[in-house]
């Protein structure tokens, strides 16, 4: 006899049918919570960050998205929003936040500056702040306007509510974070 012949599969129960019953799975009920109270923590050094506050005003408003609780600690932030020139000298002391912050955390790289080095090949700034930690979405631009911060936050919730559960937990992520000499707690 095969497997399929022993497994029988139960319609649903006749308390969750009707209106007003949403049935799901665990994992897409998480993903939805979490896309939707994203706190950013917003590491600003230069021009950038002027756009980022002009995304989180009145016009742009990034509540839409129950992203208005901004976080200067990394013990309550998810969102790691890297915006401006990263000096070489400066890379320790980001580092030292994303390390900080609470798994499941995400990072975001606005702008040139932050995904590449931009304008600035020089030896003193870095050439992109994933030689030193994962990004998840980079933003173009010089500086990228409030519309393409929302495109990439909007990119970053549609990976935060498809994200396993287990994925934190994966050999994979392990090893990505093994990557970067991070050590896992
Ligand atoms: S990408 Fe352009 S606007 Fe943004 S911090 Fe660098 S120089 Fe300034």
């Amino acid at each position: 006899m095969s497997t399929k012949d022993t497994i029988t599969l139960d319609g649903i129960p006749q308390q969750a049918q009707g209106q007003g019953f949403f049935l799901t799975s665990l994992d897409e009920l998480v993903g939805m919570g979490r896309k939707n109270s994203l706190w950013p923590l917003p590491f600003a050094t230069s021009c950038c960050g002027i756009e980022f506050m002009a995304t989180m005003a009145s016009h742009y408003d990034l509540a839409q998205f129950g992203s208005e609780r901004m976080s200067f600690s990394p013990r309550q932030a998810d969102m790691l929003m890297v915006m401006g020139t990263i000096a070489k000298k400066m890379g320790p002391i980001l580092r030292q936040v994303y390390t900080q912050m609470a798994e499941p955390k995400w990072v975001i790289a606005v702008g040139a500056c932050a995904t590449s080095g931009g304008i600035f090949d020089s030896y003193s700034v870095l050439q992109g702040i994933d030689k030193i930690l994962p990004v998840d979405v980079y933003v173009p631009g010089c500086p990228p306007r409030p519309e393409q911060i929302l495109e990439g936050i909007d990119k970053l919730r549609e990976l935060v509510h498809n994200e396993p559960l287990r994925r934190r937990n994966s050999p994979e992520y392990q090893q990505l974070l093994k990557s970067y000499g991070i050590d896992i707690k």
